[in-house]
């Protein structure tokens, strides 16, 4: 049994600059089924077995992160659903006391299976990403990715009935930019919501280059204006996300925008990739050996209080990303879960 940390020891988590950590995002693999060419190189060398947390400690971890004021938890990967037993580990996380929201994001491939296992597992919201409603453009995009399976899986998720469903689509200048009004008009005609995601230049990649590809959320924008009426909204998550209303619609579109709007001052997150290692920021290197931490402690959860209280000195003030130079973050989005 985990012992119960003294009440002096602080409970929340509260950094240098006086922001509180509320919001953890779980990467639970760092394996996926598709090699997005933003997200991947097309040969990625995968972390051994040993090196990835346990679904029970990940399941620990949680744990010792809502008991420390941490109200919504995202689990992501990598593709989270290829990782066995998921499902289990999710229901348990969902059962934690003080835990508001647990959410996810997937590429959609397996929801045509899992989307009514984990809305029984209590994950209340889905992201599910979706660039391109072209199935050959969204073969080049996701490199190996079945348009029609994750097409059916968002209709799955549907069914489900989670409580929102919001897609993700990266825009890259020359892939997909000609079909932001599609995928609006898509969004908007299946009752979901819609998020706009500027590349950012983490890890390596050979099949384009970032800065040409670039695609400001701007000029995505200013394409969606072209046909619907965009009212700011009030919904904000602390995150990087604008978000509007829709004239006439229910649903909202966001932006999320690193480079052309910076978050960093009300920044209330941290992420953990799969190897167990804590990032406090997800456009800088500093970080915390956790899975160290985890395994050197078995059954003492207030060591990973601590060390969790610990890490908060060490959070960043911010980012800054540069697309004209080599990558700073050498680490691709699949290890950090975006
Ligand atoms: N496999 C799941 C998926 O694709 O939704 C979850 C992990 S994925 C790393 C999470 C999100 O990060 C996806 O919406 C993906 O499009 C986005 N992403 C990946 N690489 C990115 C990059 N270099 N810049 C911006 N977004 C990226
Ligand atoms: Fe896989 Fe998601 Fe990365 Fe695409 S963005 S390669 S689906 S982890």
């Amino acid at each position: 049994m985990d012992a119960i940390l003294p009440t002096t020891q602080t409970d929340k988590l509260i950094d240098k600059f006086g922001r509180q950590v509320t919001y953890v995002r779980i990467s639970v693999t760092d394996r996926c089924d598709f090699r997005c060419v933003y997200c991947m190189s097309e040969e990625m060398a995968f972390l051994p077995r040993e090196q990835v947390l346990t679904l029970e400690e990940i399941t620990r971890l949680s744990k010792a992160f809502v008991e420390m004021g941490v109200s919504k938890i995202r689990i992501t990967g990598g593709e989270p659903l290829v990782r066995k037993d998921i499902v289990n580990m999710l229901a348990d996380v969902a059962k934690l006391d003080g835990l508001d929201e647990l959410v996810i994001t997937t590429n959609g491939s397996q929801l045509v299976k899992l989307a009514q296992p984990l809305k029984k597992a209590g994950v209340k919201r889905i992201n599910i990403s979706l660039d391109s409603l072209d199935a050959e453009k969204f073969r080049k995009v996701t490199r190996v990715g079945e348009l029609e399976n994750v097409l059916q899986g968002i209709q799955a998720a549907k069914k489900a009935g989670f409580e929102r469903i919001k897609l993700n689509a990266v825009i890259l200048k020359n892939r997909n930019h000609d079909e932001v009004l599609d995928l609006v008009q898509y969004a908007m005609k299946e009752g979901l919501d819609i998020s706009f995601i500027e590349e950012m230049p983490l890890g390596t990649i050979e099949s384009h280059s970032r800065e040409e590809a670039y695609y400001s959320s701007d000029e995505i924008k200013r394409d969606i204006e072209q046909q619907f009426e965009l009212v700011p909204s009030t919904k904000n998550t602390g995150g990087p996300a604008r978000y509007y209303n829709v004239g006439g619609y229910d649903n909202l579109v966001g932006f999320i925008s690193p480079h052309s709007h910076n978050f960093c001052d009300t920044c209330n997150r941290v992420r953990v990739t799969a190897s167990g290692s804590l990032l406090l920021c997800l456009g800088q290197e500093h970080s915390m050996d956790l899975k160290r931490v985890l395994r050197a402690n078995p059954t003492d959860l207030n060591k990973v209080k601590q060390a969790l209280v610990d890490s908060m000195d060490i959070k960043p003030k911010g980012h800054d990303f540069d697309l004209t130079e080599q990558p700073v973050i050498f680490r691709h989005m699949s290890v950090t879960g975006g």
